[in-house]
């Protein structure tokens, strides 16, 4: 029987280091594309002369999509082991940041693609630092083009041995090191003979041994109201449960407003699809007993696992903003439905992101691609979560002036000091 919960892969890597090449070829052997899109492919190629490209598929997939209004690369999906596995694909930072604030990349697991012939590049580095940031601790390290090593075990081995050294620095760990070679098919979904030397699984087979995260229905319910609107003279707050379950009759508070009130109903279209219960995962809209005023932005939680209301917070982040992350300075921060300005109070660390070394004496501003733990004051109180306990409304993005600049996770709320300016 398929497993009900399907395993969501985020494929990252250095730009050129074969991630789209490695995502066509496992979704071509899967047979996640149809045979008549196989010879669409092939028959393009053929009639404008061009080599076949696996990397191709992935781009045609998202074409598809981006005409099809929505633009969900992470439906990507393929089948292997009875299991359903979900590929979210990172093309670049910005997009890793965007769809870690969206959700879109709640990972369970990553594959890290390295070029085994030109070996760890400096995206590597910042893609395996935003791994360790946003907590996903089940990587397989892929080294691809392992034919142009010529298979080499000798290879493997120092390839291998840089690899723990990044990863051991990055306090991160892996699970294992598969070589494989996307464009010649070794080692993806069968194990290859001209890697007699190699103990371990295929590609496929390592990914089948991974295990789904803890599901986020046993979590504490956080439910971030996205719309408020009126509906037959009733009342509804519409969003997404991101953690934990609502069900007709409870009751529940508002964060921060700390306000409460009881779930009437849940109303679903159409009505007679109505539930009782919503857990993680689904949209969902409600009815409350009484009329009280709330607003978007505010997290609807049970009143014994609160999340944590404050404005200030120690947070780790990542910066991606052309100009620097300047104390004092004005952001707009959002962290799940809600929005607020913030402003960075002190920056305790800095690590250079191709270095990954700690920045001494330490700066007072964050450049482009540096990681940062810093202390962050919002302009109002903001419920959220520590991102090790709830991960959906434990991260948050800064963005100067519309444009998102930097994405980072929640370490813990800290009692509010007199700011001193
Ligand atoms: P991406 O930027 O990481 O998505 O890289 P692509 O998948 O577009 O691949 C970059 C280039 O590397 C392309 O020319 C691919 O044909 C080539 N490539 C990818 N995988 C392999 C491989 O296993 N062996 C060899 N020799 N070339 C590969």
């Amino acid at each position: 029987p398929l497993e009900a919960k399907s395993l969501n892969v985020i494929f990252a890597g250095h730009v050129d280091h074969g991630k789209s090449t490695l995502i066509g070829r496992i979704l071509w052997e899967t047979d996640a594309i149809s045979k008549e899109k196989k010879e669409t492919a092939i028959a393009y190629c053929k009639k404008n002369n061009i080599a076949f490209e696996y990397a191709f598929l992935l781009d045609s997939l998202v074409e598809e999509r981006t005409q099809n209004i929505t633009i969900d690369v992470t439906e990507v999906h393929f089948f292997y082991g009875q299991r359903r596995f979900r590929i979210i694909d990172a093309p670049g930072h910005l997009e890793f940041l965007k769809n870690m604030i969206s959700g879109a990349a709640k990972a369970d697991c990553a594959v890290l693609v390295i070029d085994a012939s030109s070996g760890i590049g400096d995206q590597t580095k910042r893609h395996a630092m935003l791994l360790s940031l946003l907590g996903i601790n089940q990587i397989v390290i892929a080294l691809n083009k392992f034919d142009l090593v010529h298979y080499s075990q000798h290879s493997y081995e120092t390839l291998s041995q840089e690899c723990k050294s990044l990863f051991e620095r990055l306090g991160l760990s892996y699970l294992s090191i598969v070589p494989l070679s996307a464009k010649a098919g070794e080692n993806i979904v069968e194990r290859s003979s001209r890697l007699s030397w190699y103990r371990g699984g295929s590609l496929l087979e390592v990914l089948l041994g991974l295990k789904s995260s803890a599901s986020a229905e046993s979590s504490p319910l956080r439910l971030p109201i996205q719309d408020i609107y009126r509906f037959d003279d009733r009342r509804l707050l519409a969003g997404r449960v991101e953690a934990g379950k609502i069900e007709q009759g409870d009751l529940i508070c508002f964060f921060p407003s700390g306000k409460k009130s009881r779930v009437k109903a849940i109303h679903h279209w159409p009505a007679e699809s109505s539930p009782r219960l919503v857990t993680a995962g689904k949209s969902t809209a409600i009815q409350l007993e009484d009329e009280i005023f709330v607003e978007r932005g505010e997290i609807i939680a049970h009143e014994n696992s609160a999340p944590l209301v404050a404005t200030d917070f120690s947070a780790r982040l990542f910066w991606l903003g052309d100009l620097p992350l300047v104390i004092g300075a004005p952001y707009i921060f959002r962290l799940a439905t809600g929005q607020c300005m913030a402003r960075v109070l002190q920056i305790n660390r800095v690590i250079d992101g191709s270095t990954l070394e700690d920045l001494k004496p330490i700066p007072i501003e964050v450049k482009k691609n540096e990681t940062a733990e810093i202390i962050l004051r919002t302009s109002a109180p903001i419920a959220c979560d520590p991102f090790d306990q709830i991960q959906s409304t434990g991260r948050f993005v800064l963005a100067d002036k519309d444009r998102i600049s930097g994405g980072g996770i929640i370490l813990k709320a800290l009692p509010s000091k007199p700011l001193h300016e």
